[in-house]
């Protein structure tokens, strides 16, 4: 199996989750190539092919070149799957490649099962395993769901693409950073995060009272958040912020690779959950295993004391 791997390029250098790809193409045992509208800078240190497109003459972004620049590398490779990240980019591209080789399509892949991709469904409380018959597939991979396990290394063999392209029907205007409202978890060195096991919002102030009992702020998974229990600046995740504290408490958790995406740079994880089985476990320095109502003021006590 052969995977073309799109890595994503944004000011000046190649987007960490780019890396993912790798990661992801690992798991599969697949055969990499990879293609980077980029400069010679951000070439990643892999050894394979690399295809390489100036980024000064395709923008970092423009559908149709864009597109045109994966097709070309199809063409020229013939890979099986092309794969990119579940980023803005990733999601405006990947449909678009997908209709032009009549490839399937799936979208926000979290895991490989018996060969099938696995994705979230039900706002991230199941997931169903999805294997498409047609010869080519386009994956786009959920961003924080393959970690590499080590650093690229090798030296690329760069192979530089020089297309000449007709302006096509849709011009990238650009990114534009969202205005931050509201707090900014990524200066916080103490986090502490309520899920939807604290049950309701007249248990938020345990969480409140354990966060100023550290000295920390507090953050929220998405349930909390829709829910109206905290406002949206507080949460942490693929759609929230992205955070590294040095310590991150976890109250009522599950641990959904979405939340996981922006918390997994934590120094240290300690999680409060009934279930011993969470999969936020997984991440967690250390799991406590009880009931919230009961353990966050005792904690807090403690502390307090
Ligand atoms: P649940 O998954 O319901 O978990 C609750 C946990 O609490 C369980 O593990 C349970 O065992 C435990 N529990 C229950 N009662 C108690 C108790 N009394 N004491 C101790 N433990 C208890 N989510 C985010 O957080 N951030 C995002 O940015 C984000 N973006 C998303 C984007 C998309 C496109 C999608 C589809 C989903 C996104 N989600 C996001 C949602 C995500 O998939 C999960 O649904 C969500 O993270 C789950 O939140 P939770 O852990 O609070 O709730």
């Amino acid at each position: 199996m052969k995977a073309l791997l799109v890595c994503e390029y944004r000011d000046g250098k190649l987007l960490e989750s780019s890396y993912e790809l790798f990661a992801f193409a690992d798991k599969l045992n697949a055969e990499k190539v990879a293609l980077v509208i980029g400069n010679e800078a951000s070439v990643p240190t892999f050894g394979g092919k690399v295809y390489l497109a100036d980024v000064s003459k395709y923008g970092e972004y423009n559908p149709d070149a864009h597109k045109k620049l994966v097709l070309e590398v199809v063409n020229k490779e013939n890979p099986d799957l092309v794969i990119l990240v579940h980023t803005s980019y990733g999601w405006d591209l990947a449909p678009r490649v997908a209709a032009a080789l009549k490839a399937a399509q799936v979208s926000e892949v979290v895991g490989v099962v018996d060969g099938g991709f696995e994705v979230s469904c039900l706002n991230g409380k199941m997931r169903r395993i999805v294997s498409p018959k047609t010869d080519k597939k386009v994956i786009t991979i959920q961003s924080g769901a393959f970690t590499p396990q080590s650093p690229l290394s090798g030296t690329p063999e760069v192979v530089k693409l020089d297309l000449t392209l007709e302006s096509g029907n849709v011009e990238f205007v650009g990114y534009e950073v969202a205005e931050k409202t509201g707090v900014d978890l990524t200066k916080a060195e103490i986090i502490v995060s309520a899920g939807r096991g604290v049950g309701k919002k007249d248990n938020m102030p345990l969480v409140e009272a354990l966060a100023k009992a550290l000295g920390g702020e507090v953050g929220a998974t998405r349930p909390v958040v829709d829910a109206g229990w905290l406002e949206q600046s507080r949460q942490v995740g693929i759609t929230g912020q992205t955070v590294s504290p040095k310590l991150y408490i976890a109250c009522g958790i599950s641990g959904a690779v979405q939340h996981i995406a922006g918390m997994k740079k934590s120094d240290f994880v300690v999680a409060i959950n009934k279930d011993k089985d969470a999969p936020i476990g997984e991440v967690a320095d250390v799991l406590v295993v009880a009931d919230v109502i009961q353990f966050l003021p005792a904690l807090t006590e403690k502390l307090q004391k």
